[in-house]
């Protein structure tokens, strides 16, 4: 794909590299990670110890399978016995330059000096020298606030420091200093913004906000309509985890789907079993840090569920995108060998008009897992509409959930409640 790129849009280079070249940057990267972090972090050095294997069995990406997923209750637990970094820290106490907390509560220490790539987030948000920026994430405790801090600064835009809460003093900082840019939660902005209009602004007239950047909560499309069409201000979510110190992944112009950073190794694997994931397969979200030497975070799992597509992005951006986040681990049913998740199949049903409410129920029938959609409408549908919209849906449900329903029904109105769970798993092993 020919690249159009224009002076200055990426951060980097590596965000344009080829697919080998970014293979081959990704294996020498994870090599020299382990190796580090073998030999300076003790929890990592015991894991391979437990495992069975050494560094020198970890030579490309693959070979991380045969590492367990460590999980934040792992964290918790070794950092409660080996106080204060759990044997992760790979730093000399000194050298710390500052402690942040996670809930957990987790220790991390960091050093800033490692983390520019950060910025690049809000570089392909478009914030740039010029640009004024309320961050409103928390500054004490969490990493959030002052890390984002440093990426917008890093991006060569003015950081205002607003922290969370104070919505009259976020509505007055944000038009005494002419702010162009917001740094938060999506509800918080809309917060903010009605205030706005309380205390009597027109926010399109009277604010300067032109960007806003997301992370830490979903975006609704609803909610990204209203800010893009009504508020005219132009809207980008990033993934961010607090544990692995930073954000993996963040939306380009194109807004569809999130490009990973090549500063971290970003696995899509089988929670149960870690295996890897390829493209449009749904997993967990495992975690290396391939840049950050002083964390000694190996195959970190998020316990977020996503999937990746390696389809080409028009932006010239040729890391894989992260599909979106769809749940947390627990939350999906493992179907015929995929995780059926019920935020995507909402995703597919609801996205037909005559669908008012739907329901998933797995089964066992002998020796295999059979799903059932009912579908409730919101008014009735001849026999020949009803078999259109069930092929239509059954199609999409296949294209995008990667499995097909065996059957659909129709089921009268009023017979699923809002409360009910959206997947419901009737199998019984025997
Ligand atoms: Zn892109």
């Amino acid at each position: 794909m020919a690249v159009k790129k224009k002076p200055g849009e990426f951060f980097d280079d590596l965000e344009a590299m080829s697919p080998q070249a970014r293979e081959k940057y990704h294996d020498e990267k994870l090599v020299q990670a382990i190796a580090h972090a073998y030999r300076h972090a003790p929890a990592v050095k015991e894991l391979f110890e437990k495992t069975g294997i050494s560094p020198a069995h970890i030579r490309s990406v693959k070979d991380m399978e045969k590492l367990p997923i460590t999980r934040k209750t792992d964290l918790i637990e070794r950092q409660k016995a080996h106080p204060p970094y759990g044997g992760f820290s790979t730093m000399a106490p000194e050298e710390v330059d500052r402690i942040f907390l996670s809930p957990g509560p987790v220790y991390e220490p960091i050093q800033h000096e490692g983390i520019k790539w950060f910025a690049k987030t809000f570089w392909a948000a478009g914030f740039r020298k010029g640009d004024i920026v309320v961050n409103t994430f928390t500054y004490h405790l969490s990493p959030a606030g002052i890390l984002f801090h440093e990426g917008i600064r890093d991006c060569g835009a003015t950081a205002v420091p607003t922290g969370t809460g104070n919505t009259d003093i976020q509505v007055q900082t944000t038009h005494h200093l002419k702010a162009t840019g917001f740094v938060g939660t999506p509800s918080f902005l809309m917060t903010v913004l009605k205030r706005a209009e309380e205390m009597g602004y027109d926010v399109s007239k009277d604010l300067c906000l032109k960007r806003a950047w997301f992370t830490g909560e979903m975006l609704a499309p609803s909610v990204r309509k209203t800010l893009e069409n009504d508020y005219k201000i132009d809207t980008y979510q990033a993934y961010a985890v607090t544990e692995c110190g930073g954000a993996l992944a963040y939306e380009c112009r194109e807004k569809s789907g999130m490009h990973l950073m090549d500063e971290y190794l970003i696995e899509i694997a089988d929670p149960e079993t870690g295996k890897q994931l390829g493209p449009g397969e749904i997993g967990e979200i495992v975690v290396t840090p391939l840049h950050n030497r002083n964390w000694g975070l190996v195959r970190f799992g998020t316990g977020d569920l996503s999937s990746y597509t390696t389809e080409p992005c028009p932006c010239g951006r040729t890391a894989h995108r992260l599909t979106g986040i769809l749940g947390r681990a627990g939350d999906a049913v493992k179907v015929r060998g995929m995780f059926v998740v019920a935020r995507q199949a909402e995703q597919v049903c609801l996205s037909f008009a005559p669908v008012a409410r739907f329901q998933i129920a797995v089964t066992r029938q002998g020796q295999r897992d059979g799903i059932t959609l009912k579908i409730e409408l919101k008014h009735a549908l001849s026999g020949k509409e009803k078999q259109k919209l069930s092929d239509e849906l059954s199609q999409k449900f296949q294209n995008i959930c990667r499995i097909k329903p065996d059957r659909i029904d129709c089921v009268a109105e009023g017979s699923i409640s809002e409360e009910q769970p959206k997947i419901v798993d009737e199998r019984t092993w025997e």
